[in-house]
């Protein structure tokens, strides 16, 4: 009986540290946060991928609305939509270019600011009905090479004029090849283009998502 006593205790205790030890197993923590995130779930894009180069327009005043709306600059989007972007970018990357980031996710207050400073439904999306952008599936992107300069497009972001539709014909051979290499890359990765703006991309898998008002903390 003694020694079968001991013979547990020495198993239990044994089992506590074998217990312990499986819990202290260090999990990959990318591992991890790619199992526990929904598809719908906000992220920042430079938690998944540090292959992007950032020039966040609203975040300044270099911009068409000459103001700053975001309080800093950062990538938020819906978590399917980093991961066709970041796919995107690695075809890109294949071609020794990235992609440079102009906007994304737009909360439903900074819409609401953008409208107040202009008031213009051909320049900015009405907060009441809100834009791909307020639903975290839509991205502002131009492309850059090895040496960070961005590929000729034919306007600045944020033109607003015929020259930055997709159907302009009036445009060299490289513009419309760039335009051409950005816009094929993206559709073969699940966005849609914008006809009025070169710059513009929806995830289609993204467009019926809710408009958000989601903010993110600017440490
Ligand atoms: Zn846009």
């Amino acid at each position: 009986m003694k020694l079968n006593l001991q013979s547990f205790i020495v198993f239990s205790l044994s089992m506590l540290f074998f217990s312990c030890k499986s819990q202290s197993v260090v999990v990959n923590p990318n591992v991890e946060k790619n199992q526990l995130v929904a598809d719908t779930t906000f992220v920042n894009l430079k938690d998944y991928s540090l292959d992007f180069v950032y020039d966040m327009k609203y975040a300044t005043e270099d911009n068409f609305l000459k103001a700053q709306v975001y309080d800093c600059a950062e990538c938020y989007l819906r978590y399917k939509t980093v991961q066709a972007l970041i796919k995107a970018n690695e075809a890109f990357m294949k071609e020794g270019l990235r992609i440079k980031l102009f906007d994304c996710y737009r909360p439903l207050d900074i819409q609401k600011r953008m409208w107040t400073i202009v008031s213009n439904p051909e320049y900015v999306a009405d907060p009441a009905k809100g834009s791909i952008h307020n639903r975290g599936g839509a991205v502002d992107i131009t492309l850059v090479n090895k040496r960070g300069k961005e590929l000729k497009m034919g306007t600045d972001f944020d033109f607003f004029g015929p020259e930055a539709g997709h159907n302009f014909e009036d445009l060299s051979q490289k513009v419309k090849d760039n335009r051409a290499l950005l816009k094929k890359v993206m559709l073969e990765n699940g966005f849609n283009s914008f006809d009025s703006e070169w710059w513009h991309y929806n995830l289609k898998s993204g467009l019926k998502d809710k408009l958000s008002n989601q903010k993110w903390d600017c440490k």
